[in-house]
């Protein structure tokens, strides 16, 4: 399979090269060339299918002609080390909750893949580095989806005072490989680090350094794996007639994987997008102007996103048609209020306990269903994740399970630098 650049300028280039690579160099998103479908006689029988073995047939499907059989097997299965489970939170509305891996959010599954599959691509040619800014989540999930794994060491730039104890205890505990460094700075100080280091052509011919942001294909495919899953679930139940997904969105990656699931023969019926009061995608539903704006800070901070990097690939996807886009994605946004509001009268309705994110994909698939469909909505993130927040508004105790505990109990190490290129780069050299 090639990749083509969203950017247009840039060439076609392999899955190996995409995977690496990252970013294209016109500053495009790599998109496969095809999207392969799968036959209808799999979606007939896939509810007798255990989830590892449909993610198989999906990946088979776009990365087989690249990775032998036996290695992308293994690289699904090794992902796949946690299950992604539907549950009826009351009639007709399903939570597919994807917080069941290493760190409590749904990015472990394209970050374990990503880990693995760039693993397979530079596997003795020698060591490899990803350098990962992060503001809360994205550091956590990158760190223990490469934990452990051979010939990569990453380094986690984040802002010093600016994460959360919790988000912070799950990238500064780990050792191994993963390398936490504390920026005096704040998120952009340490996004504008590690583009300058990829852009430092002397720093690069003396590293092989990568990216593990979620443009990479490598990261946003896989996500794909799950929808076919939550589909066979429901297929289980006599339930697959009319589905209607909902995904609480901020960058669009978990979207557009869902988008590509439809185009693969993946029978759902529509789609929308929950925002929070970060209305970029919502309001270009509505008019089809794409204005991009600073990102505002809510409860759902995962989704404070003003220009998401996704846009394009899902743009793309639809040919720049927005009459074809409209037809399968509708939108809903939500605000701190309305999200508190509904996390409360979810649980004193049904007893589920939702996270910020999962409350705006609650609200809009509830507001948003009609006769005769079945609705799930991505809980995205454990609510234990965003404790003191729920318990805030909920006015009651939130469990933690134990694996993020335990991350609480790790000791923190981190290396404090400054916030200039230059301390930065005499760092990674001496290190
Ligand atoms: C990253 C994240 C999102 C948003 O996902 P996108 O793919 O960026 O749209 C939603 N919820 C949680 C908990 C996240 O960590």
């Amino acid at each position: 399979m090639r990749y083509y650049s969203t950017g247009g300028k840039a060439p076609l280039t392999g899955l190996r090269e995409a995977v690496v690579r990252g970013l294209a160099e016109d500053r495009g998103l790599y998109m496969p060339e095809r999207i392969p479908r799968l036959p209808d006689a799999f979606f007939e029988t896939i509810g007798t299918l255990s989830f590892p073995d449909i993610a198989c047939r999906v990946a088979d499907a776009f990365f087989a002609e690249d990775i032998p059989a036996g290695d992308l097997h293994g690289i699904v299965r090794e992902t796949l080390s946690f299950d992604c489970p539907l549950r009826e939170v009351e009639p007709g509305i399903f939570a597919l909750e994807l917080f069941h891996g290493p760190t409590l959010a749904f990015k472990d599954v394209g970050a374990r893949f990503m880990a693995r599959m760039l693993r397979h691509f530079t596997r003795g040619t020698g060591d490899i580095r990803v350098l990962v800014a992060t503001s809360g989540d994205t550091g956590s999930a990158v760190a223990n989806g490469f934990l452990g794994v051979e010939g990569i060491r990453v380094f986690v730039l984040y802002p010093k005072g600016k994460v959360s104890p919790i988000q912070e205890s799950q990238f500064t505990t780990l050792g191994q490989n993963i390398t936490a460094l504390e920026i005096d700075g704040c998120f952009d100080d340490c996004q504008a680090l590690v583009k300058a280091a990829f852009a430092d052509a002397e720093l690069r011919a003396a590293q092989r350094l990568t990216s593990a942001n979620s443009i990479n294909v490598a990261r946003f495919l896989p996500q794909a794996f799950y929808y076919f899953h939550a589909y066979a679930q429901l297929q289980r139940k006599g339930l697959a007639d009319k589905v209607v997904c909902c995904v609480p969105s901020g960058n669009f990656g978990n979207l557009c994987a869902a988008l590509f699931g439809k185009r693969m023969g993946l029978p759902i019926h529509r789609f929308i997008a929950a925002n929070n009061a970060n209305r970029v995608f919502y309001d270009f539903l509505q008019d089809g102007e794409y204005r991009p704006r600073a990102s505002v800070q809510t409860l759902a901070n995962a989704m404070d996103v003003g220009d998401p990097s996704n846009f394009a690939r899902i743009w793309d996807l639809y040919g720049h048609d927005l009459r074809a886009l409209r037809a399968d994605v509708s939108g809903a946004t939500y605000t701190d209020g309305q999200i508190a509001e509904t996390i409360r009268d979810c649980y004193a309705r049904t007893g589920y306990v939702l996270d910020p994110h999962g409350a705006c994909g609650y609200r809009a698939l509830k507001e948003g269903l009609r006769p005769g469909e079945t609705g799930f909505f991505c809980e995205t993130a454990h609510p234990a994740k965003f404790k003191d927040s729920v318990e805030r508004i909920l006015g009651a105790p939130v469990a933690v399970p134990e694996r993020l505990a335990a991350f609480m109990q790790g000791t923190r190490r981190a290396v404090p630098l400054g916030k200039d290129y230059e301390s930065f780069r005499q760092y990674l050299l001496s290190v």
